[in-house]
């Protein structure tokens, strides 16, 4: 039996003409047509007249977000503790502490009151304001938005929202990785689209943007000569990285199309089932469906043998992101909420997503996961 990847690149032939114009042209650096190119497409596909920088990777982004917000050495960062390590890691990077705070039911996603709370909490422990909020649109679906970019304007905290697993999801029509006083996409291997390796950061301000290339290529005065008043960043996304991006750009709507269909595939054969619980979309939001996970409620079945299970027949699955505040590398930063994001972790499983599974596949997943119980 061939194996079934979790979420595998999706290629077609555009990367192929782009990559060859890049090779053609000899634009193979850190500089060159595709970079603006892909640059200003993406712009355009978001909308909301943002501005974006392409980068090396989501992280990168997130790192030289916190850097033009001015995060240092003592601060505190909010973030969501149900996610991938990227999202916070930056914030150790730039000698700040992370402060975690738990999910939402109905999105799983950062929670607005459990923010809020940790805010005033914060504020009387410290004498200060954490110095800015990332919340993360995990799995693709939207976290909410309206809410907390309310609770980041009334304490006047910028805000980072972590989309990097959210392109081509929205919002009450309003693409993610546009809210927030900055957005960041990931074109990591595993995501919707990929560059291979690569990331962006997206504002609304050019000013932000313009400091970030600055910063991402090692922050070069203007001079003939090589001049630095500040620290620089080797983060830039190559010119043949890029190409990639621009071929799988044009076809981002067609992925998240397969992934959604995907989604309703494993919902139709198995969600009838009060055993497996999945994720519903709420009123006005609209997710890429990047992963599609499921809570496991049958007797007798833990995650991890449904996950045993399917990979002794060559597919692969995996549990939900082990929260933060879980890990041991953050043990020490503080934590609010309810721990619902522990739930989650213990019940979950990320179902094979990629845009390429067929009705074959599809079928011989669901059959093994029956077939487990
Ligand atoms: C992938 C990912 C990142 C980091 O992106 P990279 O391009 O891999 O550095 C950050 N946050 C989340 C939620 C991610 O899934």
């Amino acid at each position: 039996m061939n194996r079934i990847f979790l979420s595998p690149p999706h290629i077609g032939d555009l990367e192929r003409k782009y990559v060859e114009e890049a090779f053609d042209t000899n634009w193979i650096s850190p500089a060159g047509p595709h970079i603006t190119a892909f640059e200003q497409e993406l712009a355009s596909y978001l909308g909301e007249d943002v501005h974006v920088a392409a980068l090396s990777s989501g992280t990168a982004a997130i790192h030289l977000a916190l850097i033009i917000l001015g995060v240092k050495h003592g601060d505190e960062v909010i973030c969501s503790t149900f996610t991938f390590s990227g999202s916070c890691n930056p914030i150790i990077y730039v000698g700040a502490t992370p402060v975690f705070v738990d999910s939402d039911p109905t999105t799983w996603n950062l929670d607005p009151t459990v923010l809020r709370e940790a805010i005033i909490n914060r504020i009387a422990k410290t004498g200060k304001k954490p110095k800015a909020i990332i919340v993360v649109d995990l799995y693709g679906m939207p976290a909410k938005l309206d809410e907390i970019t309310a609770i980041s304007r009334e304490f006047d905290i910028p805000l980072i929202e972590d989309a990097a697993e959210g392109l081509g999801s929205s919002f009450r029509g309003r693409k993610l990785g546009t809210f927030g006083d900055f957005g960041i996409l990931s074109f990591n291997g595993n995501k919707i689209i990929t560059t291979s390796g690569g990331g962006a950061l997206v504002s609304k301000n050019a000013e932000f943007i313009e400091k970030a290339r600055f910063l991402a290529t090692q922050a070069r005065d203007k001079a003939s000569y090589y001049q630095h008043t500040e620290i620089g960043y080797n983060y830039r996304l190559s010119n043949v990285c890029a190409g990639i991006g621009r071929g799988q750009l044009k076809v981002l709507d067609e992925r998240v199309k397969q992934r959604r269909s995907n989604f309703d595939f494993y919902v139709k054969n198995l969600g009838n089932d009060s055993e497996f619980e999945f994720l519903r979309e709420p009123d006005g939001i609209f997710s890429n469906r990047w992963l599609t996970t499921v809570l496991i409620r049958v007797q007798g079945l833990t995650p991890e043998n449904a996950r045993l299970a399917m990979e002794n027949e060559n597919i692969e699955s995996r549990p939900l992101w082990k929260p933060m505040h879980l890990q041991p590398v953050f043990s020490r930063s503080p934590y609010y909420g309810n721990r619902l994001s522990e739930k989650l972790f213990n019940e979950g499983l990320c179902l094979p997503s990629g845009s390429a599974l067929d009705y074959v596949n599809l079928g011989r997943i669901v059959a093994c996961l029956k077939s487990a119980y």
